[in-house]
């Protein structure tokens, strides 16, 4: 077995998709953006911050978004993702893990991310305890290619640097 010291640096990755509806709001980054249509899901559908929770519960070996709140649970119906973001920074904590840093990608032919992208940073690091700095948010289209270039979704991906023990206490929900 490799010997690694006390405290690492950890990296992680996640990924997300929502699909484009009408009568829902368009939520990316905790940021609710003016929008003819809105994302589907049974929480509130922001794929970034769904992207963002999967990398840093990655990043510390824990599973996945899904296992710790099931898409079937009725507590987690239309709820603001931001708090499940808070339930995971709060995971870090408890396993001593701080973030190092977010780097967000969100494909999406509209809408324009750019305009609302100082509104996420700051957003997100309020949840996350660390400066507005240390959350890049990226945006790009997919030149009107597949599901997301025909405008009927929009598709996130997130890495992420966490600074923790090498072995982390807590353990995935069955
Ligand atoms: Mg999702």
């Amino acid at each position: 077995m490799n010997k690694l010291p006390e405290f690492v640096f950890r990296t992680g990755f996640g990924a997300d998709v929502h699909a484009f509806v009408e009568g829902r709001p368009c939520i990316l980054g905790g940021v609710n953006i003016p929008h003819h249509l809105g994302l589907a899901g049974h929480s509130d559908a922001d794929a970034v911050v769904h992207a963002l929770c999967d990398a840093i519960l990655g990043a510390m070996g824990l599973g996945d978004i899904g296992t710790w709140f099931p898409d079937n649970d009725p507590a987690f119906k239309d709820v603001d993702s931001l708090l499940l973001l808070a339930q995971v920074q709060k995971l870090m904590e408890e396993n001593s893990c701080v973030l190092v840093n977010a780097d967000i990608v969100l494909f999406a032919e509209e809408p324009k991310l750019k305009p609302h992208r100082q509104a996420i940073q700051n957003k997100l690091s309020e949840v996350l305890k660390c400066r507005p700095d240390q959350i890049s948010v990226k945006a790009s289209t997919m030149e009107k290619k597949g599901f997301v270039g025909r405008s009927e979704g929009v598709f996130s991906q997130v890495v992420v640097s966490i600074y923790g023990p090498a072995q982390i206490k807590a353990e995935t929900p069955k």
